[in-house]
């Protein structure tokens, strides 16, 4: 097995990755470390997950160590290396990895996006950073401003070109790469090659080479299942899949970090403890939260897509899009949190109405149709009734309890009273509880589907370049 210093890392960096608990390249790592250290065009096919971020920017910071100092002058610390990525979020991301990467290493880094005053970025850049993170427009403005130069960058690497196609960047990013110097290194992935990312590549890259990533390459056993659901009574039919199959560890994603805190709280007020982690919690806080997940104590981790990023857990069970993700590849890369190395997982997608088109997507990159099963009394197009209290159970259909039955046969430690009783027997808000004439049977699990090796797993230190 290929290890980082065979690949001709530099010690101060090899020292990053072992404090990182990075063990051994993966396989896209592999290919383009010794590649690009030797200053050649890459044009790479891999999706997030692959540790495609430390491909890139491994043998970059490598490159750039001729140039690290702790002088103070700004004229020092020019920036070198323009990362483009087509979001905030990974932006952020990225710069994060960088950080980390160059902590033994006298090498700024910063991260500009949009959205956000760009007068707290100004001073930044004043002082000087060799390695700037950028959305597209953002980096315009800073043209624009005249807060930042472009004439001494020596590497290009665009991540996510497909996105930044998608999202409309292909003029801008026109305009960026006429900026810099022609004399350069240049890296660009992207996880599909449509006609114009194939034009972008060959007007951007020198004879790359090309290096792919298979997808199929690592055996996952995900069970997958599709609960299409009216989109107001999602999360009660979370917290009823939850209480009566009796779900422990449940990694759930949502779309907003609003989304992501304020069904944190509901799950809590339910009587579910969980917590939420999202690009606005403090470290510590993700930590903590993540500790009492990995640990067994808190039932339920909600989390956005960034914030998932670093969740590494052995043989998590269950995975649950609470809303999908729009963007397909981010759902591979959810469900790839689970049925890690041979263990079986589940991931359930709750799917509202609106959100069909984002299952065609998923449907097509996967290359299959996912298993929908309706659970009986969240039938989709059947919203909450608000008037639970005053409709009488109908006699013909007693009200079942699923939470108190899988308590006493289940629960292997005792819940508080609240935990049971809140969700089915009150009202926790009045226009949001079921009416009791459709409270739902307990729910069979979903027909289990074997979709082993359609994906690769996202990285994992103990399985990586395996
Ligand atoms: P990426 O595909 O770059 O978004 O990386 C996905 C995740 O894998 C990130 O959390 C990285 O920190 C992690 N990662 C990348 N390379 C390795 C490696 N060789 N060993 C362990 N973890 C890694």
């Amino acid at each position: 097995m290929t290890t980082f210093a065979e690949l001709g890392l530099a010690p101060d960096i090899l020292r990053a990755l072992d404090e990182m608990g990075y063990l051994t390249p993966t396989p896209i790592q592999e290919q383009v470390i010794p590649l690009a250290l030797q200053g050649a065009d890459i044009l790479g096919a891999a999706q997030t997950g692959t540790g495609k971020t430390a491909a890139f920017a491994l043998p970059l910071i490598q490159r750039l160590l001729p140039f690290a100092n702790t002088g103070t002058s700004p004229a020092k610390h020019p920036i070198r290396a323009l990362i483009l990525t087509p979001t905030r979020e990974l932006a952020i991301q990225v710069e994060e990895a960088v950080q980390a990467y160059t902590k033994h290493v006298p090498l700024r880094s910063l991260v500009v996006y949009g959205g956000v005053s760009i007068n707290t970025q100004i001073p930044i850049l004043k002082a000087g950073v060799e390695i700037l993170v950028a959305t597209p427009g953002r980096l315009l403005d800073h043209v624009q401003n005249k807060t930042l130069m472009l004439n001494q960058v020596n590497t290009l690497v665009l991540d996510e070109a497909d996105r930044m196609l998608d999202m409309g960047f292909m003029p801008d990013l026109k305009r960026i790469v006429a900026l810099l110097p022609a004399q350069r290194v240049n890296m660009m992935f992207s996880a599909t090659f449509p006609e114009e990312i194939r034009k972008l590549a060959d007007s951007i890259l020198n004879q790359p080479t090309f290096i792919e990533v298979a997808r199929n390459e690592t055996a996952v056993n995900v069970t997958q299942v599709v609960h299409p659901v009216h989109h107001e009574r999602k999360r009660q039919l979370l917290a009823h899949l939850i209480m009566s199959r009796d779900l422990r560890q449940v990694l759930v994603f949502t779309g907003t970090k609003l989304g992501c805190n304020r069904l944190a709280n509901e799950l809590n007020k339910l009587g579910i403890h969980a917590d939420a982690i999202h690009g606005d919690k403090t470290q510590q806080e993700r930590i903590k939260a993540l500790d009492a997940f990995k640990a067994g104590t808190m039932r339920v981790l909600v989390a956005t897509d960034v914030a998932a990023r670093g969740i590494d857990i052995e043989a998590l069970p269950f995975v649950v899009n609470y809303d999908l993700p729009h963007n397909a590849e981010d759902y591979v890369h959810r469900i790839g949190r689970t049925g890690r190395a041979g263990a079986s997982g589940e991931a359930i997608s709750l799917v509202s109405e609106s959100e069909t088109r984002y299952l065609k997507d998923i449907e097509k990159l996967i290359g299959s149709d996912i298993e929908a099963v309706i659970v009986p009394g969240f039938e989709p197009g059947v919203a909450d009734v608000p008037a639970y209290q005053s409709r009488p159970p109908r006699p013909d259909r007693p009200v079942e309890r699923p939470v108190e039955r899988s308590a006493e046969q289940r629960a292997p430690r005792p819940r508080p009273a609240a935990a049971r009783d809140a969700l089915f027997e009150a009202p926790y808000e009045p226009s949001a509880a079921p009416p009791a004439d459709i409270t739902p049977a307990l729910v069979r699990p979903a027909p289990k589907k074997q979709v082993a090796a359609l994906f690769r797993s996202p990285v994992k230190p103990d399985t990586a370049g395996q």
